[in-house]
């Protein structure tokens, strides 16, 4: 039987890409394993087509469809939507599909400070706490049930972890979720571009042998740093909204340098109980929260950013140039102007819970 060229070039695909990773493992020295059955998947990107009642007909020889009816969820989802891609796998059809999106206009540019403790985001005018202590929670929790089995039986125990920390990622995955709806949905709002920090190699200052002890190495190990920047990265760029990814040397010292005046802040004394997680500036004399405080560097480094890569564009693009000179002055006598000697703790602060807001921001997605 003659095979279909739109399964030909699938499983051309497929190969290549098998070839290709292959040849990657190599340069970077990986050992080259024996190679395994890959699942069973095939994604076709011609031949499908869905008609307008939302009847999906898929090719299997020519002439001849399989065909089934796509529930009313998934036709609303691919209204008016570029169609790229079909994937199918024994208990899953899904499909690829793209949006063009227009970029709005940023008239600020908010720093996302992600730590331990919450997720802070803002600029000079505002910023927002969004409290993430949960997420730290469950991951101790989910060590402590698992720390609590006494069976001796290492398959058994690997079974258990398996399942107790899917069940941990879920829930963290839920707040995160959470927390980087809120962020973004303020970005729109606002027309704010949104500054991440670049924080590979974090896990390293919390490695076996840097003297730390298990349970600190653990907690500051289990924040998803990763996880939170790659829904925001996307969550933008479904939204149109700018991300500046800052660099380490762009970045350097923005947690321990006071953002108003540039000042090495101190930490406070040991035992000092009512400056936990602040930060005392000698110069401005005030004491400022620290996430507070790395959230304004960044966007402060940020902007500084966005306006040298987006010069002055004259007077070809009205829009643009008018967006980018109230940004060049924002940078030049605004923002950064603003925020001068004493003014640090002028910042109005705001803080929410995300594990408490689940239920609201799931069910405004449901309406939309
Ligand atoms: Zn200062």
């Amino acid at each position: 039987m003659e095979l279909l060229s739109c399964y030909k070039v699938a499983s051309i695909n497929r190969a290549c890409a098998v070839v290709q990773s292959r040849k990657k493992g190599e340069t970077r020295g990986v050992k080259v394993r024996h190679p395994k059955p890959l699942r069973p998947m095939i994604c076709i990107i011609s031949g499908f087509f869905v008609t307008m009642k939302g009847r999906l007909f898929v090719p299997l020889r020519r002439d001849k469809y399989f065909d089934l009816q796509l529930n009313h969820h998934v036709i609303r989802t691919l209204e008016g939507k570029r169609m790229r891609s079909l994937t199918i796998t024994p208990d899953s059809l899904s499909f690829c599909y793209s949006q063009d999106i227009e970029e709005a206009r940023v008239r600020t540019v908010y720093g996302v400070d992600r730590n331990e403790k919450n997720l802070t985001f803002g600029d000079s005018s505002k910023v927002v706490q969004v409290d993430m202590a949960e997420v730290v929670k469950v991951k101790q929790t989910t060590r402590e049930i698992l720390g609590s089995f006494r069976r001796n039986d290492v398959r058994v125990r690997g079974r258990l972890a398996r399942k107790y920390w899917k069940r941990a990622n879920n829930r963290t995955g839920q707040l995160l979720h959470a927390a980087t709806n809120i962020i973004v949905d303020a970005a729109v709002r606002d027309g704010a571009a949104l500054a991440i920090e670049d924080l590979t190699d974090i896990r390293k200052m919390y490695r076996k042998g840097n003297g730390q002890g298990e349970d600190y190495r653990f907690r500051l190990n289990s924040w998803p740093h990763r996880k939170a920047k790659h829904m925001l990265e996307y969550k933008s760029a479904w939204k149109g909204v700018t991300v500046i990814p800052l660099t380490k040397s762009e970045t350097y010292g923005s947690s321990s340098t006071c953002s108003a005046c540039g000042e090495k802040l101190h930490n406070p004394a040991k035992g000092d109980v009512a400056h936990a997680r602040m930060l005392w500036c000698p110069r401005c004399k005030v004491w400022m929260h620290r996430d507070v405080n790395g959230a304004l560097n960044l966007s402060e480094r940020g902007l500084a950013r966005f306006v040298s890569s987006h010069p002055q564009s004259g007077e070809k693009e009205e829009s643009r140039s008018q967006a980018s000179t109230s940004l060049v002055q924002a940078g030049e006598e605004g923002l950064a102007g603003e925020a001068m000697r004493g003014n640090g703790t002028k910042t109005l602060i705001l803080r929410v819970d995300a594990s408490k807001l689940i239920r609201r921001v799931s069910r405004r997605i449901d309406r939309t």
